[in-house]
């Protein structure tokens, strides 16, 4: 019996390690792309984050050498402020968030949290330190209070519903049937696109990162979830260095720097404002971009009518 219960016992042990790993990683990316390569360095010390400023220095970056994606980037995000990057589909956005979570490594230049090359730190302090809130965010068949306690295992009952009040999902919440302990998941009730994206945020509160990655939702929000949203967005963020894949106006005009990402490259940066008067690329897209919302409104209007 003793041979038999621990290779058993084990598994049990791989399995609760693994499945708690995958947490953060799950939230953002497919996993199945994600290459193993990645190692921590001999002898790795874990990040200590004062503040939490990024540099990125003169980043190059390919996932396949004969396809450069990123070139020569280089950036600065000041402890606590938030760089909004924006820019046309397959520029390069979602990588400069998969690099600073170092689920690849680049070919030159250094990426650095508070001076610390995410090269020479461990994975898991690097990654402790980063709280992810992506577009789509992946539920695990069971409770709503077991998804949104994720984001620290450890976290009472109390913490899980301030976590949800603050991420504005528990108005939500008392619509179900069984409230928290409601199942939710393939095998449960299905979230839209806004109401996952709200658990993220209650995730990401209770874990309470210095660095914070938002990937925002690129398809059209009704006006209230939007305001809902960005209301715990902007709780969650506050205070907080901050990385957004933006496509909101709201987001870019209040962001501290926005950075234009255009085959890899940055071709802008400024403020709103200044990306404005410049009637370059920026000022285009997002005259388009309004353009869209206004044709947008006016069909609600029409259907409205009839
Ligand atoms: P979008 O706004 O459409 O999400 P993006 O600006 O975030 O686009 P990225 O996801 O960073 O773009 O992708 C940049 C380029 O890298 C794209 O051309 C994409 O095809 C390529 N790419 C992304 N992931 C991989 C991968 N795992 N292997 C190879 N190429 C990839």
């Amino acid at each position: 019996l003793m041979q038999l219960s621990v290779p058993l016992n084990f598994i049990g042990f791989v399995y609760r390690e693994i499945r708690q790993g995958l947490a953060d990683i799950e939230q953002m990316f497919e996993l199945l792309d994600v290459e193993p390569e990645v190692k921590d360095a001999p002898g790795a010390k874990s990040l200590v984050v004062g503040d939490g400023s990024i540099r990125f220095d003169n980043v190059n970056f390919s996932y396949d050498p004969a396809r450069p994606i990123l070139k020569g980037i280089s950036f600065e995000v000041p402890a606590g402020k938030t760089i909004a990057i924006v820019g046309p589909s397959g520029a390069g956005k979602s990588t400069i968030s998969r690099l600073l979570y170092r689920f690849y490594d680049i070919q030159s230049g250094a990426i650095s949290i508070d001076g610390q090359n995410v090269n020479d730190v461990t994975q898991k302090s690097l990654r402790a330190a980063i709280g992810m809130v992506p577009q789509d965010t992946v539920l695990f068949n069971d409770t709503i209070a077991y998804n949104i306690r994720y984001g620290r295992v450890g976290a009472s009952e109390e913490e899980v519903t301030n976590a949800a009040d603050l991420a504005q999902i528990s108005g939500f919440i008392k619509t179900l049937p069984e409230g928290f302990n409601s199942m939710v998941g393939e095998r449960g009730l299905k979230l839209s696109g806004g109401e996952k994206q709200r658990v993220a945020i209650a995730r990401t509160i209770l874990k309470a990162p210095p660095i914070l990655i938002l990937d925002e939702a690129t398809s059209a929000l009704d006006t209230a979830t939007e305001q809902e949203i960005q209301a715990a967005l902007d709780f969650v963020s506050k205070g907080r260095t901050t990385v957004v894949i933006a496509h909101r106006l709201s987001t870019v005009v209040s962001a501290d720097e926005i950075i234009v990402l255009k085959d890899g490259v940055i071709a802008e940066r400024g403020r709103h404002s200044e990306l404005l008067e410049h009637k370059g690329l920026y000022a285009s897209m997002w005259d388009r971009q309004r353009e869209a919302t206004e044709a947008e409104e006016q069909l609600k209007r029409m259907r409205e009518a009839d």
